[in-house]
């Protein structure tokens, strides 16, 4: 069993790894960049090391600084968390080299469902749907013309290694090739370092579906059942629903065991997420992360399986502690992102925190490293917090995530919390009514 993990993150989801470490009787290590030393995570942790000034590529992405201090300190794993290294195959086979165990897949793993393109390919060989595209990459605007003729419009040209809802843009008619292919090339190329792209079948109004899926060494795989992710702003998710009101209990039961059946044939270890588009009555997969998801805790709500303290069990080599027919579902949860950002502009506002209150009560859970007087520095991802509620039914999780959102008191800082407020009050949302779009079209871009 891991003993010491050092815990290669910040914010709440170091938190909340760190949580899942107590609760298994593990130390934990907190590493920081030099603007991060009073930061919550470090506070909480048993040990903290600093690993260098505040800009993520000189800290939290400094590779060679996070291993000596995973070897100074004595740690046996690191947990990348997610954003940062936690998708960066070659950190999971330097972190193997080094005699430590990486918290998350194997590095061939990472590398293979890193690449949209090969994911696609290898889930369609195991049998599961995927979005119609191209085969490979598409190198340049006349070939990518030419897919798109062959595919109809409209088309989306994405990085082939894109993340975060970047890197990838639509084109509607072939006036739009050039200029949207050229845009997700430069985009991919600053963002990622890698500027392949490849062509898919733009859906106009689907849902965001996905599964969450855990898997051990011994072969055992699960699904906990689906989240649904469509409330989302520029491609990226602000506000999710376990479960989603789409998919009734006999599809989720036999769509959830095909994939965990999938995942275990590909010899898949560690938790992972496959998602998917929801069109017509079907789902089509996009992409699959091979880490820790933000919105993990919805499906932590509804079915009582604590999904970091798993994480970690597989990684130390256990069995999971549950088996599908023990996977119950109760009730319904919401997870709103509070991100330090305008509520209308979405501008990041960096800042501190003047006059902190943080809501509770049945069904309210909180997840954040926010403090009276805590610094919001403007180097890292605006996610400061999630409320995260559940109730019996999706009519008393949204009644009390109304209440707690009123009792949300986050000053000195913009926060997405009047956003939310709006959100939860929209009659359509209210009636479960949206698609990916819904959010632009309502509160605009
Ligand atoms: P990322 O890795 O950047 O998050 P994804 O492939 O997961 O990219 O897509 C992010 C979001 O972009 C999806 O949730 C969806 O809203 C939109 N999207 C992705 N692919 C398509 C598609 N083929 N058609 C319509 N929307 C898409």
């Amino acid at each position: 069993m891991i003993k010491k993990i050092l815990i290669a993150n910040r914010g709440e989801i170091a938190i909340r790894i760190l949580r899942a470490c107590k609760d298994l009787n593990i130390s934990t290590v907190a590493v920081h960049s030099t603007v991060d030393a009073d930061a919550m995570h470090v506070r909480l942790a048993d040990e903290s090391v600093c690993i260098g000034p505040a800009q993520p590529r000189e800290s939290y992405l400094n590779v060679p600084a996070i291993i000596s201090a995973a070897c100074v300190t004595g740690a046996d794993a690191i947990h990348p968390g997610f954003g940062f290294l936690s998708e960066n195959a070659m950190f999971a086979h330097m972190v193997k080299e080094h005699g430590l165990i990486f918290i998350g897949p194997k590095a061939d793993q990472i590398a293979m469902i890193g690449d949209k393109i090969m994911a696609k390919k290898t889930m369609a060989r195991i049998g599961l749907p995927v979005v119609s595209g191209s085969d490979g990459t598409v190198t340049s605007i006349e070939k990518a013309l030419r897919m798109a003729e062959k595919m109809g419009f409209p088309v989306l040209i994405k990085a082939t290694g894109g993340g975060g809802g970047r890197g990838m843009n639509v084109a509607r008619s072939p006036q739009d090739v050039p200029l949207a292919y050229e845009t997700a090339r430069r985009e991919a190329g600053i963002a990622f370092g890698n500027d392949s792209v490849y062509l898919e079948k733009y859906l106009e109004n689907p849902r965001h579906i996905e599964f969450q899926i855990l898997a051990d060494q011994f072969g055992n795989a699960i699904h906990l059942g689906e989240r649904d992710c469509s409330l989302q702003r520029r491609n990226q998710k602000v506000w999710e629903e376990a479960p989603s009101i789409v998919l009734t209990p006999a599809f989720r039961d036999e769509f959830g065991r095909k994939i965990a059946t999938a995942i275990s044939q590909l010899g898949y270890v560690g938790v992972g997420t496959l998602e998917f588009l929801y069109e017509n009555d079907q789902l089509f997969f996009i992409e699959m992360n091979t880490r820790l998801q933000v919105e993990h805790p919805i499906t932590e709500m509804i079915t009582g399986c604590d999904i970091v303290c798993e994480q970690i069990l597989i990684a130390s080599g256990e069995k999971l502690s549950l088996t599908q027919e023990e996977v119950k579902f109760s009730g319904h949860a919401i997870e709103c992102r509070i991100n330090a950002e305008n509520p209308a502009t979405f501008i990041p506002s960096a800042g501190t925190v003047s006059n902190y209150h943080c809501p509770g009560g049945p069904g309210v859970r909180v997840d954040s490293a926010l403090y009276d007087g805590c610094k919001i520095p403007p180097y890292y991802d605006s996610l400061i917090a999630k409320l995260i509620v559940c109730g019996r039914d999706r009519q008393q999780c949204l009644a009390r995530l109304r209440r707690a959102l009123r009792e949300y008191v986050i000053d000195g800082v913009d926060t997405l919390v009047p956003l939310h407020q709006k959100i939860s009050d929209n009659p359509n949302v209210v009636e479960g009514k949206f698609d990916i779009h819904f959010l632009e079209k309502i509160f605009g871009n």
